[in-house]
């Protein structure tokens, strides 16, 4: 038992964890979450056709066995409802939900150097104070609707992806137009067509998107996953995405091969399903010209797929695959052929205004009953920004970032003593397996703090040059592949204004053998008082 307190905010899977593993250290521990009941990610996007891309018996905890082996998914991939059920059980099976407030935001954060402790402002008119501040807050949890003129004038209905209606929404025959073609569009856009009288989609950059191949679950894959899960862990741990291990998976290049091996593969690893796909190649991610094969063997399935061609090539993409996000659907490009659907390019004739009716663009009005924004996030950056989190000396984390995020193995950031951000900028996060991430950043925090109150340390904070060092190298890992090549959310791309930096370390098992090392030389770079 220690007599050292922590507030956790956020009770997604990271939250939740870290929570379990600082009671169970014996922390004082409080948790802070803005929703009304658990899930993060799960409990916001709550969207028609919402479900992972990674596969259900990959995204779950790995902590406790008994959790693992006792728990049962339904299909490949698992939609929200079931992941928010996991979600639930998880915190009952570890009595979680008695250390959280609910429907508590924090709304500021300030580092009193004197008391060497966080005082944590909640919902404007309250108060808390810990020795340590742990941001469990999510990578894509600030959602981005886009300042559009007269957006308030709209008299019918909004609804933002990730920030769903609890009680659903039911489209039949009304009017609905749909904003952004990203992953969340792209997963609701063919179940909201299925309901709506009409749909218009608002496309502003066509995305890349392989059939996930959603299946039920078979008895005899379980069963063989579960009795070598550690197996099947550590070997997904292994590879730099930390899902996807059994992936069928190849190594050579794309330039190599001849066109009708390469027909072969692309359509073997389509039919696989979801990012399988990149894995066709080994270069796909790092050379332009084994990408573009790639590209254009999608391109082809979108013209073959959807029958007027004017259409299919307004949805063929002519970026990198792979840069933003792989998106995995069900019968996306299919709803094109649907007489109830509509397809509206915004790229060179952007949304000029909402209008108490619809929407303006290129001088034509459209009049909707319902505007769906699956217009995105503020990605990784977002909700940390948006908690107003003071360091020493006052200064603002927001300022500190002003060009781009600067974190110590995204975990930590100079000038902000005992402030810990789970899957931060410059860690992982959502280039790997986010509940893989989540458990091992809660787990280094843990050991971190114990070996703290172990050498009487009461403070730790980033030094400086090691954060230079770390932001450098993330910055150069990025620039070994593709991913600089698009305006991607993972470069900040998607918010005007937002410094372009490349924000997630790409690579699993480097990320963590780095860390261990850092550990292993007594935290070097981190500097205790
Ligand atoms: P997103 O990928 O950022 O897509 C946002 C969409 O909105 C883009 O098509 C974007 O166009 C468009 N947009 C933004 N501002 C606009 C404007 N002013 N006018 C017109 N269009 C505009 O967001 P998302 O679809 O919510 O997905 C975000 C991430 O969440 C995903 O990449 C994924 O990591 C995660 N996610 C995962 C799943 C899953 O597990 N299957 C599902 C949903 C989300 P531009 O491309 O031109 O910017």
């Amino acid at each position: 038992m220690t007599n050292k307190s922590a507030i956790v905010v956020g009770a997604g899977f990271g939250g939740l964890y870290m929570l379990h593993l600082l009671r169970a250290n014996g922390y004082h521990v409080q948790g802070f979450e803005r929703g009304d009941d658990v899930g993060g990610t799960w409990y916001w996007n709550r969207y028609p056709g919402c479900r992972c891309d990674v596969e259900s018996m990959e995204y779950s905890y790995q902590f406790a066995d008994d959790l693992q082996q006792q728990w049962d998914w339904s299909e490949r991939y698992s939609a929200q409802p079931e992941i928010l059920r996991y979600a639930n059980h998880v915190a009952d099976r570890y009595e979680l939900r008695g250390l959280i407030r609910f429907e508590a935001t924090v709304t500021a954060a300030t580092y009193d150097a004197q008391r060497k402790r966080w005082d944590v402002e909640i919902n404007g008119d309250d108060t808390a104070c810990a020795d340590y501040l742990i941001m469990a807050t999510g990578c894509l949890s600030a959602a981005n609707i886009p300042d559009f003129l007269g957006l308030a004038d709209f008299q019918g209905n909004t609804y933002h992806t990730g920030q769903w209606p609890k009680d659903g929404v039911d489209f039949t025959g009304r009017r609905v137009g749909i904003i952004g073609t990203g992953s969340s569009g792209i997963q609701s856009i063919p179940l909201i067509a299925e309901q709506a009288e009409h749909l218009t989609v608002f496309q502003r950059t066509p995305n890349y998107s392989v059939p996930a191949q959603n299946k039920p679950l078979e008895t005899a894959f379980v069963e063989d996953v579960k009795a070598n899960y550690d197996d099947f862990r550590a070997r997904n741990k292994a590879i730099p995405p930390a899902f996807g291990a059994d992936f069928p998976r190849h190594f050579d290049s794309a330039l190599d091969a001849t066109p009708e091996e390469r027909e072969a593969r692309f359509e073997e690893h389509w039919r696989y399903g979801g990012f399988a796909f990149l894995a066709a190649f080994a270069d796909i991610g790092l050379n332009m010209d084994a990408n573009w094969h790639a590209a254009e063997f999608v391109r082809n399935k979108i013209r073959a797929i959807v029958k007027d061609s004017n259409r299919a090539e307004l949805l063929c993409p002519d970026t990198v695959i792979g840069c933003k996000r792989l998106c995995a659907d069900t019968g996306y490009f299919e709803t094109y052929n649907r007489d109830n659907v509509s397809l509206v390019d915004v790229s060179t004739n952007p949304i000029e205004k909402i209008t108490t009716q619809g929407l303006v663009t290129g001088g034509v009005s459209f009049e909707f009953d319902d505007i769906v924004f699956a217009t995105g996030f503020d990605a990784m950056t977002g909700a940390l920004l948006r908690a107003n989190i003071r360091g020493t000396s006052g200064v603002e984390l927001k300022d500190k970032w002003r060009e781009g995020p600067r974190t110590y193995m995204g975990l930590m950031t100079e000038g902000f003593p005992n402030l810990f951000t789970i899957t931060g900028p410059g860690s992982p996060s959502v280039l790997a397996n986010m509940i893989t991430g989540v458990e091992h950043h809660a787990e280094y925090i843990i050991d971190l703090l114990n070996w703290m109150q172990a050498a009487g340390h009461e403070t730790v904070e980033a030094e400086r040059d090691a954060e230079d060092e770390w932001v450098e190298l993330v910055n150069l890992r990025s620039q070994a592949t593709l991913f600089p090549r698009c305006n991607s959310w993972y470069l900040g791309a998607n918010v005007p204004g937002k410094p372009r930096v490349f924000m997630p370390f790409l690579g699993f098992p480097d990320y963590c053998a780095k860390l261990d090392g850092i550990r292993d030389a007594g935290y070097a770079g981190l500097s205790f008082a």
